[in-house]
């Protein structure tokens, strides 16, 4: 029974490496506002010709490895597969993504593509090219010609040598392979005790086949120190060339009560504010800001007041949600600029705690958010101390493709 040709990738992405600088593993730390595991998905996903896409994880990384997985905008997400679990090395983490492969329902793949979740700028021309390598020859690798003189040094630093460099090549990924070639050649390695082989052409090479050593490109670049970070932040921002500003207002009337919400801040008053929700005004003009700016209808079509799911709820919902429909779209936010409009009561003191919440419920540094407040002189229903107002401004960049 024939079949149409499966063409599956395996991410590797179980290091805990934090060469990249502290905390998050680094293929969850952000790049443009996205963690780069989600990009380097992403450019899998823009391939029509990958049938499924296999994240090989560390165990402990499960809701990151969602969480990646759910901003992803390039294609269908449906073909990214559950993780699988990797382990200490990343030949025994390749190994076990293509044995989750193997044991999953359907039919093996025919290709299979290894790539470092590390290399998130992997072109769609790059991987169809190495695909058509993999069909003709089994294996193939894109690689770099080096340009640098290369030395041979002792153990102390001196120059022992100078390496012809014609006949060297820097491996990159993704790597392509017939799918059972590069399993049996895998478990044969596993057989011997092999197990610190540092890309799988290796594996393949050890096996006795020829890899095919094809053009690779500069741009596909492995993610690994901090300046790495800095440089590839600086390239996405390039490519958020579609600059969109969004506003939004809203008004709350004042109800008896003792306190009101305002920005995610709970300050005392002698009033409430009304409202379906916990009637935060300032956040709910945020949230029609970034509405405003993607072109996706308001506040009010997302969260009617007549679904009863959002009575009495916490407003940093409506915005979490604007912002994710931001990452959704590949784009960030620049800045929110907010001015609430009110006689009581005073903002002054709340500002500094109110920046913090709205930076951190958007998930900005505070230096991208604003709160500004004034008075109405006594005039109309906010001089009348009948409600609070908010206006709000948001900028946000988007990739240039999306306009
Ligand atoms: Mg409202």
């Amino acid at each position: 029974m024939s079949h149409p040709e499966t063409i599956s990738v395996i991410l590797v992405a179980a290091g805990r490496g934090s060469r990249a600088g502290e905390g998050l593993p680094k293929q969850y730390r952000l790049i443009g506002g996205r963690p780069l595991l989600t990009h380097t998905i992403d450019a899998f996903l823009a391939v029509p010709e990958v049938s499924e896409i296999l994240p090989v994880i560390h165990p402990d990384d499960e809701n990151l490895c969602a969480r990646a997985v759910g901003l992803t905008c390039g294609g269908n997400r449906q073909r990214v597969l559950p993780p699988a679990f990797g382990a200490d090395t990343r030949q025994t983490s390749a190994h076990a993504g293509l044995r989750a492969l193997a044991a999953r329902p359907g039919p093996a793949p025919e290709i299979v593509l290894i790539h470092d979740a590390a290399r998130p700028f992997v072109t769609a021309h790059l991987i169809g090219r190495v695909i058509a390598a993999a069909r003709e020859h089994g294996a193939a690798i894109p690689a770099m010609a080096l340009t640098d003189t290369i030395k041979q040094v002792d153990g102390s630093g001196l120059v022992l040598g100078t390496v012809d460099r014609n006949s060297l090549r820097a491996a990159q990924t993704p790597q392509a392979f017939a799918f059972q070639l590069l399993l049996a050649a895998h478990d044969a390695a596993i057989a011997r005790g092999q197990s610190d082989l540092t890309d799988d052409a290796a594996i393949a090479e050890a096996a006795g086949h020829r890899v095919a050593a094809i053009a690779g490109e500069a741009g596909n670049l492995k993610i690994t120190t901090p300046g790495d970070f800095a440089r590839a932040e600086a390239a996405l921002t390039r490519q958020l060339a579609d600059i969109r500003t969004g506003q939004g207002f809203d008004v709350h009337a004042f109800a008896p009560g003792d306190h009101v919400w305002l920005g995610g801040v709970r300050i005392a008053h002698d009033k409430a504010l009304a409202g379906h929700s916990d009637a935060d005004v300032a956040l709910h003009a945020l949230t029609d800001a970034i509405l405003g700016a993607l072109a996706e209808g308001d506040i009010g079509a997302h969260f009617p007041p007549s679904d009863l799911q959002w009575k009495g709820a916490r407003s940093e919902i409506f915005l979490k949600d604007a912002v994710a429909r931001v990452a959704r779209r590949g784009g960030v936010i620049a800045h929110l600029d907010l001015t609430l409009i009110c006689e009581a009561p005073k903002i002054g003191p709340q500002r500094d705690s109110m920046r913090a919440s709205i930076a951190a419920i958007a998930g900005l540094s505070l230096d991208r958010v604003a709160v500004k407040a004034t008075t109405s002189e006594g005039l109309g229903f906010t001089g009348r101390r009948e409600g609070i107002a908010a206006m709000a401004a948001a900028t946000i960049r988007l990739p240039e493709a999306a306009g």
